[in-house]
């Protein structure tokens, strides 16, 4: 049970066995990982009590009372607000069998706790879409890519600040974790391809929407002068068919094939040469 500091003053309730009350401190706000932290640490039903919810706090409220009732056939927040009510909450709340989930939380972000938390309410089962479009706080969604538009050129993931695009240069792969996605719209904004479309607030709620999905891979493409794998072949190819056009130097036309070390020992080359020549 959570209660605001400035109401437990004047409070005379009497507690059943295992409800531990807690108090907030002062006008601080609780977000969804908060609460549901407590849920699961607590493996039972909240009641959180206060004269000042914010909105923001109701959009979390609402969204995890949602998910529980299509999970548990049960809300996950009690709201009273009134003493009545309190009291009637407290009688009425319950453990819930298998909610109790724990992990460590330390060095991890708010949404990759709430993500990882989330997840393992989901657990295997589809409950299906939440639209969260009347959100004004609270955001979560998705993007797809066009894989056959994409060049790998990584732009999305040098703007992605939530680090759900993720490059692995090596294997030439792009990752996406639609669960830690704000929905913030940057990508869709940086692909030079506009090849992203971003899916505003709807939080899937299946498996298949935690975890890092494959969203475009490619062959490497290998360096002509050293033989080392040095960028996407795809966006090699992109900037050959940019650049040849404009160039006129062969040297600089050869040098788009080249890694960036040959290709400043191929121009640097060419300049000493010519200045020797002078
Ligand atoms: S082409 Fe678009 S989707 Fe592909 S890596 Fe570049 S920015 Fe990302
Ligand atoms: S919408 Fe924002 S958070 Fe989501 S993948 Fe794009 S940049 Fe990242």
């Amino acid at each position: 049970m959570i209660i605001a500091e400035n109401l437990i003053e004047d409070l005379q309730i009497e507690l059943k066995e295992n409800v531990l009350p807690l108090t907030i401190e002062g006008r601080k706000f609780l977000d969804e990982t908060h609460f549901l932290t407590l849920f699961q640490e607590s493996g039972a039903q909240i009641i959180f009590f206060s004269d000042a919810i914010s909105k923001g706090e109701k959009e979390a409220i609402n969204m995890l009372n949602e998910i529980s009732r299509r999970k548990y056939n049960k809300v996950m927040i009690f709201t009273p607000s009134s003493k009545e009510e309190l009291e009637k909450a407290i009688k009425n709340v319950k453990f819930i069998e298998n909610a109790h989930y724990t992990i460590n939380e330390a060095n991890r972000k708010k949404r990759e706790i709430f993500s990882s938390r989330l997840s393992h309410l989901v657990g295997e089962e589809d409950l299906g879409v939440l639209d969260l479009n009347e959100n004004r706080y609270i955001h979560y969604g998705s993007i797809k890519i066009d894989e056959n538009k994409c060049t790998l050129c990584m732009a999305c993931v040098g703007v992605c600040n939530a680090e759900a695009l993720k490059a692995f240069e090596n294997e030439g792969e792009l990752k996406f974790d639609a669960s830690v996605c704000t929905d913030c719209g940057y990508c869709e904004v940086a692909c030079p391809e506009k090849c992203i479309e971003v899916i505003y607030d709807k939080l899937e709620l299946n498996p298949s929407y935690f975890g890092q999905k494959l969203m475009a891979k490619d062959e490497p493409f290998y360096c002509i002068m050293c033989g080392k794998p040095f960028a996407p072949k795809k966006s090699i190819e992109k900037i050959a068919s940019t650049l040849l056009p404009i160039f006129t130097d062969e040297l600089k036309k050869k040098s788009i094939y080249c890694c960036p070390e040959c290709k400043s020992k191929l121009l640097f080359g060419e300049y000493l040469k010519k200045k020797e020549q002078l």
